[in-house]
């Protein structure tokens, strides 16, 4: 049998292993092929993709953007996208902007409740572009505000806390859109993550169908066994091809492991297979 992982993370977004080392590391784990999914970047693909070619690792193109669905953020994948479409790009750019207003907003309110946290001080920890909540937290932590990260969500960095300030993100509608125009697959990552009920996703779901959605993430590293069953029922249901990743983000989320999640993560190469014959 033939394993992939089709949701993993690198550098480019929160992850810790680089494009190179993640095509590496797969090769370690034995897999046959892997999609890199970076939040809101594809600045990776090409560096992986190389790589892959090289060592005999499939590497799919890809992407997890946020949208807005109600009160909450839901996450949609993109797979075998043209990473180098300009009016691709042009939208992620939207994207990249809309956060640094943002995190220049959080930064100015833990500023104005006291904290010295510069923004040079962000970016050094973020070690690139890419700066999100979760890096604010680790400056928070280290330099004694908090005594862990998620003491720093549950304190300043949460909806409703002091130094909170939502991102404005594209719709779910334009994210298919998006994702289709530049020739790729649209996926809802991980749908049990959302705090829905069955009878609210199933909404989701049909209204994200008639948008286009292409496919269902239904094999999840966080998922037991009934929640793939009925992952696996919905798509059926809804004709959507089914998806399966870790969501590995190499020591960002030491639990989770590329192709094996917390360790019995398995997807076989045939859901590419399936995959394909949508493109
Ligand atoms: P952003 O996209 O900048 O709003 O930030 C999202 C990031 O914050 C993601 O990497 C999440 O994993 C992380 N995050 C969200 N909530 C928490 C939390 N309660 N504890 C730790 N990390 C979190
Ligand atoms: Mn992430
Ligand atoms: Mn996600
Ligand atoms: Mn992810």
């Amino acid at each position: 049998m033939k394993y992939i992982d089709l949701h993993v993370h690198s550098a480019s977004s929160d992850g810790t292993l680089s494009p190179r080392e993640l095509v590496l590391y797969a090769k370690q784990k034995n897999l046959a092929a892997f999609a890199l999914t970076d939040h809101d970047v594809v600045d990776g693909i090409e560096e992986a993709v190389d790589e892959g070619l090289k060592q005999g690792i499939e590497v799919v193109p890809g992407i997890e953007l946020a949208a807005r669905y109600k009160d909450r953020e839901i996450h949609i994948l993109g797979f075998f996208i043209d990473y180098k479409d300009p009016h691709f790009l042009e939208n992620l750019a939207w994207i990249q902007n809309e956060r640094k207003r943002r995190n220049k907003k959080m930064l100015e309110k833990l500023n104005s409740i006291g904290f010295d946290i510069t923004i040079e001080e962000l970016k050094k920890s973020a070690g690139k572009d890419l700066i999100s909540r979760a890096h604010f937290g680790k400056v928070i932590q280290e330099k004694g505000y908090a005594n862990s990260v998620t003491e720093a969500f549950k304190l300043y960095l949460s909806p409703g806390k002091d130094a909170y300030v939502q991102r404005e993100v594209y719709t779910p509608k334009e994210c298919i859109n998006f994702i289709h125009e530049a020739k790729g697959l649209a996926v809802l990552a991980h749908p049990t993550l959302y705090d829905l009920t069955q009878k609210e996703l199933k909404d989701l779901i049909n209204m994200l169908k008639d948008e286009g959605l292409d496919g269902l993430e239904a094999i999840y590293s966080l998922f037991t066994k009934e929640e793939e069953y009925k992952m696996r029922s919905l798509a059926n249901r809804y004709n959507l091809f089914i998806t399966g990743g870790s969501d590995f983000h190499g020591k960002n989320k030491r639990q989770i492991d590329m192709g094996v999640g917390r360790g019995n993560l398995k997807v076989p190469y045939e859901l590419l297979e399936e995959m394909k014959k949508r493109i």
